[in-house]
């Protein structure tokens, strides 16, 4: 017979035949034993003790009933109560039309009749019995996530659709249930309290969904789902959940955020419920005091404008739609401000929505894995710029361009800008690349790697908003970069106090320190400037000598400014 269930270990299956005359069990075991390992048993008790006593596990059962000492019935009350036996399937051999209704009762799986029916009958019904069992049984197995007892991911997606479409009335509400901090908790409070926690937020979501007719499941490490009936309130659920694990962890505890999306729209899909609820989260994730937030009107729209930005992309690119600005920056180290490179930003020019700006479709196109194709863009653009500048006006003036965190790692970059040296004709040096802190804080190791290498090729990297994330000091003196461009907050907060003043000069010491250069961001005005130079910061970039410029008025700037 084939092998219809390729199984990881090799171990043909198991069948126990209960049965006192031997010649029943003879003809059974010719029959099968070319595919299945065959043992006996000659009455009930002879055949518990064997189930009991080996770790080899049987995957089916078959029984005779009439039998000394314990017949098959008694059998199979027995088994019933005993959970290692439970779920075994059992076929029971009999002449009896009425003994087999009442065996079927009692927890028989199938009957066969004596006399046997052909071989092949009863080997076909062997292989279907046995592959119900493993398949129920593989069901079974990983129905539960192991930490929370709760059901999978795949199972709640099931059960819930079936809640919906068995309640087309209803009136539910889909929530988020999301750990903050997971695994700075997991590493302050170990793996074992850690388990044990999960399992407390299991029990207690599991107690919720009883009480109001809904279904969890644990979708991610840090991420509970909870679909249930409508309530008006989640104060009581939200606290309930934090009362517990506080009165569990004390301090250590877990902190968590609820993203609810409220009255669902019984007409969309399962998946869109739960990004719903999700995105509802997510609006609240960076902030520090909201705890719980909904799925609302504003939410929707954001989500129906990202929608229609995401389908339009191809489209835009193609279009030309996507414009690439420059904003110089300056060098204010001489007596007079002179313009010594650019940034280059990139907007969008959407027929319908008019100018969007890049905070709203970059975080959008990182998310969903359109970056890349929009940054090449960028640097084609860039690199066209710079050779143009080089070839009309004579002036070799760097730019920079913004290297998403998708883009950093991957592996074409460097071939990617290193042909368009090539085909553009100068020196990679002028094509600077700016990296945000952040991705220097979250991938170190391969970072440094990655930007070592680019600076092999002779590429200029800038650190960019620096001070917004969390580079060690420690760290930055081995994080291989030729500019620091501090983040434009120190500079719009520069006045507000001493205190701000004196980080700032602290920053363009430590720059000076490290042998890198300063840029300053976001300079709006004299007074700013003024200060920067004093503290001794090399570049300046900010509306206050320029807003980003479209492309022939940035050409036009330069060649105003540099050529005479
Ligand atoms: P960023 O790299 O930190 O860029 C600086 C942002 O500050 C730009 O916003 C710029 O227009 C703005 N800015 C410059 N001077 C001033 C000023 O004096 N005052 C004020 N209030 N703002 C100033 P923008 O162009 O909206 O870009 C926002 C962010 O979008 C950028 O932040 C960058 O992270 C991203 N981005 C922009 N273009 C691209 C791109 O081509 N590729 C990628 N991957 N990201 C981009
Ligand atoms: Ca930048
Ligand atoms: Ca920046």
């Amino acid at each position: 017979m084939a092998e219809r269930f390729p199984r990881s270990f090799s171990a043909r299956r198991k069948i126990l035949i209960v049965d006192d005359e031997l010649i029943n069990c003879e003809i059974l075991s010719a029959i099968l034993e070319n595919d299945y390992d065959i043992s006996f048993a000659h009455n009930g008790k002879d055949a518990l003790e064997l189930l009991t006593s080996t770790d080899s596990e049987f995957s089916l059962i078959m029984l005779d009933l009439m039998m000394p000492v314990m017949d098959g019935d008694a059998f199979l009350e027995q088994k019933k109560l005993i959970p290692s036996l439970r779920d075994i399937p059992v076929i029971v051999l009999t002449s009896e039309t009425k003994k087999e209704v009442e065996s079927l009762r009692h927890g028989a799986t199938d009957f066969i009749k004596k006399p046997y029916e052909s071989p092949e009958i009863i080997q076909a019904r062997v292989e279907r019995i046995i592959e119900n069992y493993e398949s129920t049984r593989t069901i079974r197995d990983t129905s539960a996530d192991l930490a929370t007892g709760l059901y999978t991911k795949e199972y709640f997606d099931h059960f819930a659709k079936e809640i919906l479409k068995n309640h087309p009335q209803g009136d539910f509400d889909m929530v988020v249930i999301y750990l903050t901090n997971f695994t700075i908790a997991e590493e302050l409070a170990g793996p074992i309290a850690m388990s044990k926690a999960l399992h407390e937020v299991g029990e207690y979501l599991r107690d919720e969904a009883r009480k109001f007719g809904g279904i969890t499941t644990r979708s991610s490490q840090e991420a509970f789902l909870f679909l249930g009936e409508h309530r008006e309130s989640y104060d009581e659920f939200f606290h309930g959940l934090v009362d517990m694990l506080t009165a569990e962890f004390g301090a250590s505890r877990l902190r968590m955020k609820l993203g609810i999306y409220p009255h669902i729209d019984m007409n969309s899909k399962l998946p869109e419920m739960c990004a719903r609820a999700f995105d509802a989260f997510e609006a609240i994730r960076n902030d520090s005091v909201a705890k719980v937030n909904y799925y609302d009107a504003k939410l929707h729209e954001a989500n129906v404008l990202h929608e229609r930005l995401l389908q339009c992309f191809e489209n835009s690119l193609q279009n030309q739609e996507f414009k690439v600005f420059f904003q110089p920056k300056y060098s204010i180290e001489g007596d007079e401000p002179r313009l010594a490179g650019a940034e280059a930003l990139v907007r969008w020019a959407h027929p319908e929505f008019g100018m969007i700006s890049p905070g709203v479709f970059i975080p959008l196109f990182e998310k969903y894995g359109y970056i890349r194709s929009l940054d090449r863009f960028v640097y084609e653009k860039t690199a066209e710029m710079i050779s143009r500048l080089k070839k009309e006006l004579g002036v070799e003036l760097p730019i920079s361009c913004n290297v998403s965190r998708v883009d950093i790692f991957d592996p074409n970059l460097c071939d990617v800008i290193c042909s368009l040296v090539q085909k553009y004709g100068f020196e990679p040096k002028l094509l600077h690349l700016e990296v945000t802190e952040t991705v220097y804080s979250e991938n170190t190791i391969e970072l440094i790697a990655k930007t070592a290498h680019l600076r092999e090729m002779g590429f200029e990297i800038e650190m960019d908003d620096f001070g917004s994330g969390y580079s060690s000091l420690n760290m930055l003196s081995s994080l291989p970069f030729d500019v620091l461009k501090i983040d434009t907050g120190f500079v719009r907060n520069m006045f507000e106090s001493d205190k701000n003043l004196r980080i700032l000069h602290s920053i363009i010491d430590l720059a000076k320190f490290l042998e890198v250069r300063t840029v300053a961001e976001g300079v709006e005005n004299k007074e700013q400037l003024d200060k920067l130079k004093e503290f001794g910061c090399d570049l300046i970039q900010g509306y206050y000598f320029s807003k980003p410029l479209p492309e022939e008025d940035f050409f036009a700037r330069v060649k105003g400014e540099l050529v005479s």
